[in-house]
């Protein structure tokens, strides 16, 4: 890879910090018992502000807590149901009066922190922002699946996409996930575009005017997940928002069509990716970036804290997927995962890769991490074939038994669970054995005998 690409991997991963599989809040032990919290939200056409109606069900609650407790101050006119007494937002949550079965407010989009939103201003206006800074639920206690209702009022031809999955009737429901991991929504002005490919169903969102077209771009993107697909059977996400953000890919440095991405799995699955705003069609086939993202979509949520194992496996399949897809012919897949490991084996020897690992953004381990997960991915690969069965029996494995939980497992649970799936301490003994390491995995003889298969 050259300095360009090691740059935008190293951005990737500051980008990875900031939005992508980002940190996980402590979660409330309870969930939120038997509340139903149904929302009608109502953007303005401006695209400055969202007014929230929000009616109860169930179980009253006696507090709410705001979303945007980032910045409290984004939510005014909070008054209660039925009456419209005015009530107050204190360090995030609003007591309720006895008898309120609903409340309504208005969130200032323009007083969200910049962290939470972007806006694209001029006749194609558009706001992308986190979903929870819209919404209200049970103070003290996570929702549970599908307590939380959302519906759109597009009385001011807004369009809303969301990760989320909708109902027959048209309301979207709100999992769990979106009150603990990083995730997007887009309030627009021009209708979003659709497409499925590989048993998924992907919202496309453009924020800038772009060169490549929407048959490019799918091309792209479906031809991605297929690739996908060739490693687990289908993309396990039945649905995924994408954002496109066109950029000056001189501002990168890079000469390439996709400059970086970031996976996210709050409230559903969301790829954001920053495109060449002047890349064509030809320019997007075959490229790493779409592939290694949804490989992490295909992956179930695992701690943020063990990016060797997440980035690890979604580093080693870009290549092996890829070749598969016939993307990139088989010697280019075992040549770029020998280049890779040579950079990762050039950034290694200062500590171990656990210390490494936990600090990868403050160390700027990009390299190291990576693409030592990428090696442990390769040499538990090989062993595995030794025993009749690869690494993608495992990913399966390990997508049936976690791609449902709403906590994120560590990747010590998932390798243990694949032991016992296995049925001997491979995956536990061969990450303990390299985190403990300063040195790079030896993989010499395990990419020679990977390369002499199919990929
Ligand atoms: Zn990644």
């Amino acid at each position: 890879m050259t300095r360009v690409a090691a740059l935008l991997l190293l951005l990737a991963g500051c980008l990875l910090l900031i939005s992508g599989c980002a940190a996980t809040p402590a979660a409330p032990a309870t969930t939120g018992g038997g509340t139903t919290l149904a929302h009608v939200i109502t953007p303005t056409a401006r695209l400055d502000r969202v007014d929230v109606a929000v009616s109860f069900g169930g179980t009253r609650p006696a507090r709410l807590r705001v979303g945007a407790t980032r910045d409290p101050t984004a939510v005014s006119e909070i008054r209660a149901l039925p009456g419209g007494q005015a009530l107050d937002l204190h360090q995030g949550v609003i007591a309720l009066p006895r008898g309120a079965n609903g409340i309504t407010y208005s969130v200032d989009v323009e007083r969200l922190s910049t962290r939470d939103r972007w806006v694209r201003r001029g006749a194609s206006a558009a706001v992308v922002l986190a979903p929870d800074d819209l919404l209200v639920r049970a103070d003290g206690a996570l929702p549970h699946d599908g307590a939380i209702t959302v519906r759109v009022d597009a009385r001011n031809d807004v369009h809303v996409s969301a990760a989320w999955n909708q109902r027959r009737d048209g309301a979207y429901v709100v999992p769990t996930s979106t009150f603990l991991a990083r995730g997007w929504m887009v309030l627009d002005t021009q209708e979003p575009w659709r497409f499925d490919a590989a048993g998924c169903h992907f919202e496309v969102v453009t924020l800038a005017p772009i060169t490549a077209t929407r048959e490019g771009l799918e091309r792209w993107l479906g031809d991605a997940a297929r690739a996908v697909a060739g490693g687990w059977g289908t993309m396990p996400p039945t649905k995924a928002l994408v954002i496109l953000r066109p950029s000056n890919a001189r501002t990168f440095g890079a000469g390439d069509a996709v400059l970086f991405g970031s996976a996210m799995h709050g409230g559903g699955s969301t790829l954001l990716l920053y495109i060449d705003a002047g890349a064509d069609d030809a320019s997007l086939p075959g490229e790493w970036i779409a592939v290694h993202e949804m490989v992490h979509l295909a992956m179930p949520r695992v701690r943020s804290g063990d990016p060797w194992f997440t980035e690890g496996v979604a580093t080693y399949y870009q290549e092996i997927l890829r070749a598969r897809a016939g993307m990139i012919s088989a010697n280019d897949a075992w040549r770029r995962l020998g280049e890779g490991f040579a950079r990762g084996r050039r950034q290694s020897g200062r500590a171990t890769l656990r210390a490494e690992s936990d600090a990868m953004n403050a160390r700027h381990a990009y390299q190291r991490v990576y693409w030592s997960g990428a090696a442990i991915a390769l040499l538990l690969d090989v062993e595995l074939r030794q025993r009749g069965r690869t690494l993608d029996d495992a990913m399966r494995e390990m997508t049936s038994a976690f791609g449902s939980g709403r906590r994120p497992a560590s990747a010590d649970e998932v390798l243990t669970h694949l032991d016992d799936w296995l049925g001997e301490p491979l995956f536990t003994t061969t990450a303990a054995k390299h985190l403990a390491s300063r040195a790079f995995p030896d993989v010499d003889a395990a990419l020679r005998s990977r390369a002499n298969s199919a990929p």
